[in-house]
């Protein structure tokens, strides 16, 4: 399947930025230059933004997405928030593994699994972050530690949930950095996951995943970072806020 079949999805990733009054004013300013995008729009917003986002965004192409969420259906998990209040309140999409989230709060490929699973079973999209540390990609083992994220993150994932599934790839050390990885790294690394799917469920099915590349991903180099054959979107953080980089990110990806 060539890259053209695929769909090409380009998702912020608004972090702990943004009060449901910003909300609404950032999505107001990005709507009208995505308009007419030729590719999946997405933006993922913290949890008090998201019925102020779903609003801000209905009847246009913008899709609303969370940025985590817990395997419980309910219960005593303090903080937390489950895929049934995500559903209800209009989000369709849900970052998962976000590198922030391995960092600072203790997240494993173990409960990034049971994120996802949870999350496909409530009808939400995952959007699955693997990535390597800068020490891991200079001792050369970034293969072995995406292989091992992309086993364990999807484990028990049937291949008709696959469908359902994002993958963003997100090299830790390009992430807020401004150090973005070169287009062939990330071409490199996208399609070393490609193989890696190919071997868990079969060819077609890895060749009709999504794959974004993430990490410093701007209006300068979206161009030759999309234009890879095996680069299929973005998952772009600080150049989400600004509504003209965000939609210059889209144009590249429309092409
Ligand atoms: C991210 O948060 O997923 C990300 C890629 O951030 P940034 O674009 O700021 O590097």
């Amino acid at each position: 399947m060539d890259k053209a079949k695929r769909k090409a999805i380009i998702a912020g990733n608004w972090k702990m930025n943004k009060t449901p009054k910003e909300a609404t004013e950032l999505l107001g300013a990005i709507k009208p230059l995505v308009a007419d995008a030729d590719c999946e729009v997405i933006a993922c917003v913290p949890y008090v933004d998201l019925a102020a986002a779903v609003e801000a965004t209905a009847g246009t192409n913008i899709k609303i997405g969370a940025e985590n969420c817990h395997w419980a259906e309910s219960g005593a998990f303090t903080g937390e928030i489950s895929t049934g209040m995500l559903k209800e309140v209009g989000a369709e999409y849900v970052v998962l593994g976000h590198s922030e989230r391995r960092q600072y709060f203790g997240e494993t490929d173990e409960t990034v699994n049971k994120r996802t699973k949870a999350a496909l079973a409530a009808g939400l999209k995952p959007i699955v972050c693997v990535g390597e540390l800068l020490w891991e990609r200079e001792c050369n083992i970034t293969e072995e530690v995406i292989a091992r994220q992309i086993k364990l993150d999807l484990w028990d994932v049937t291949e008709e949930e696959l469908k359902n599934v994002v993958i963003a790839y997100e090299p830790v050390w390009a992430i807020g950095t401004g150090k973005t990885a070169t287009a062939d790294q990330a071409e490199e690394v996208c399609a070393f996951i490609r193989a890696q799917l190919a071997k868990l469920y079969n060819q077609d099915a890895a060749d009709a995943v999504t794959i974004q590349y993430g990490g410093s991903m701007n209006d300068g180099n979206a161009d030759e970072l999309l234009g890879k054959v095996n680069v299929d979107g973005g998952l772009i953080g600080g150049a989400s806020l600004v509504a003209e980089k965000f939609a210059a990110i889209v144009k590249a990806a429309s092409k």
